[in-house]
């Protein structure tokens, strides 16, 4: 098989077996439209998604890929509720694996993947791994709302500054107590 050209977009269906077996390298795109849980939670993703994977067999004779997976995606910004540009950036490290309690055996550094039959379905494992790395929140780096108009009301220092003179009469009182 000759090397795919860069930026294609990657199989949707593979066998991470074979794929092993080969100590086969990708590298290409996924399409955002075929990523509609990331869509539906992101005002919009930008662009497509840009994947590295390579699979292999660690020293413990574990089948894994690992790899990179990029995008932008905006946001919204939570001070003003405007789009926010966020580059979301991960790194894979998956074990294979063909039932849940094999995941158990994985060592903590690898994400168990289970694949279910003859095939998996890659675009939904990295449509997993990039909700995971989501921000909770995203705000703009920039004071996109003023200050005054975000922290809205009374400064606080200025309460706590004022003498409060039952807090005076309290620190007689235990002194005397004291004695
Ligand atoms: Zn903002």
């Amino acid at each position: 098989m000759s090397i795919p050209p860069q930026k294609s977009a990657l199989p949707r269906r593979i066998d991470a077996r074979k794929l092993v077996q080969r100590e086969q390298q990708l590298e290409g795109t996924v399409p955002r439209d075929a990523l509609p849980r990331l869509v539906s939670s992101t005002e919009s993703v930008v662009g497509d998604v840009a994947v590295t994977l390579a699979f292999a067999r660690d020293l413990q004779r574990n089948q894994i890929a690992t790899g990179h997976v990029e995008l932008q995606v905006e946001l919204t910004c939570q001070r003003c509720l405007q789009p926010v540009r966020e580059q979301i950036e991960a790194d894979i490290a998956w074990g294979f694996v063909w039932s849940e309690e094999q995941g158990k055996n994985l060592p903590r550094s690898l994400d168990p993947v289970i694949q279910e039959g003859d095939e998996l379905d890659l675009y939904q494992v990295l449509e997993d791994e990039i909700l995971l790395n989501l921000p909770m929140v995203a705000y703009h780096e920039e004071e996109c709302v003023s200050r005054d108009e975000f922290h809205s009301g009374k400064a606080p220092e200025a309460v706590e500054q004022q003498e409060n003179p039952f807090k005076v009469l309290e620190q007689l009182k235990g002194s005397s107590n004291k004695s």
